[in-house]
């Protein structure tokens, strides 16, 4: 298991206010040894699907836990020399940003984000004998429109959006997109925090809805390492994705229309052309990866199968109010594996 280059795991929340004033019950049921989840639809007694991952998460699980079992292996093999993507999948509210930053000003509630900051710069400072150079980008996808969040938005003019590029040497970018670097994991924080408050006011801006855009947090690790010996120098790079996607949610239930709709067929146009490449990935046989098929995973593209390492950690609510949604959560995060 841990040489597969795609690993998919599934993480539930307790349950909220909501789901306990509802009556909700709980559908799924753990069994933690073996990462299997089964599903009780709450309408059907004899109902009973069951999922296997790599490994499964129920509310009890800490931040600390989650990262240690899943992303810690891919930011190492980032340091190395790889490039790797940690995507967060799931419906809305079902705690995305939650693993995948946690909250902020509290240490022991730090996500998947933050504790990668850690554990790179402390690698860094365990290996004098290298010299780093990080640097971070953060974008967000929207509507298949590019937006830096780095970049903070001027008064109340509308985001500026990016274009998507191809050439030889560089492969796929993002013309225009800053890039900063960073010593220190303060500073990182710090870029974090512009780009979420960025995130949030741009969608206002937009009369758009943070919940529909795909957030891209990018580390770039260049090491250089010289030969005491012979005093030759040995250049690698490695990048890491951490990608907080749109929330899945059906958006036939939430009566969208006009503009919301055409945003919505979007989103989920991202959503099936990212299941549609992992599948192709991990069914090993495909020799057709179809990666033009969205802007995201375009973007993604050579962070993505080849030597690189991704996990898919698909978040779920364990209440029968959202039974549709965690079942159609669990099938997609099934196909991915
Ligand atoms: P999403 O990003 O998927 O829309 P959030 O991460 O914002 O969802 O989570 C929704 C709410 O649930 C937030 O208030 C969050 O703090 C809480 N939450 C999510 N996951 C957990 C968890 N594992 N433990 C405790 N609270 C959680
Ligand atoms: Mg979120």
């Amino acid at each position: 298991m841990a040489d597969e280059c795609v690993n998919v795991c599934v993480r539930c929340r307790p349950f909220n206010d909501r789901e306990r004033d509802n009556g909700s019950t709980c559908v799924l049921n753990f069994d933690l040894r073996t990462g299997t989840v089964a599903i009780q639809n709450p309408k059907a007694d004899a109902d009973v699907k069951t999922f296997s991952f790599d490994s499964a998460f129920d509310w009890n699980a800490s931040q600390v836990d989650v990262y240690n079992r899943t992303a810690k292996r891919i930011v190492e093999s980032v340091l190395n020399g790889f490039n790797g993507t940690v995507f967060v999948y799931g419906q809305t509210g079902s705690g995305k940003t939650f693993s995948m930053q946690g909250v902020n000003g509290n240490r022991e509630q730090q996500g998947i984000i933050p504790q990668s900051f850690n554990e790179i710069f402390s690698h860094i400072a365990r290996t004098p004998a290298k010299q780093y150079l990080v640097r971070v980008s953060y974008l967000e996808i929207y509507n298949e429109e590019i937006r830096d969040l780095l970049v903070t938005v001027q008064g109340n003019k509308k985001p500026v959006s990016l274009e998507l590029k191809e050439n030889p040497e560089k492969g796929v970018y993002v013309k225009d997109l800053s890039s900063k670097i960073v010593k220190s994991v303060e500073e990182m924080e710090e870029l974090m925090f512009t780009g979420n408050r960025n995130r949030s006011v741009g969608a206002t801006l937009m009369n758009a809805v943070s919940s529909r855009s795909h957030s891209i947090f990018t580390i770039n690790v260049e090491c250089c390492e010289t030969n005491s010996k012979t005093n030759e120098q040995h250049f690698f790079a490695g990048k890491l994705h951490l990608v907080d996607l749109a929330g899945s949610e059906r958006q036939s239930k939430t009566g969208a229309t006009g503009d919301r709709l055409k945003e919505a067929s979007k989103i989920n146009l991202s959503l099936s052309a990212l299941g549609n490449c992992i599948s192709a990935l991990v069914d090993g046989k495909s020799t057709h990866v179809p990666y033009r098929d969205s802007k995201l995973t375009r973007l993604l593209q050579d962070s993505l199968g080849g030597n690189s390492r991704t996990l898919m950690l698909a978040t779920l609510s364990p209440a029968s109010f959202n039974y549709d949604e965690t079942l159609s959560t669990l099938r997609y995060a099934n196909r991915a594996k």
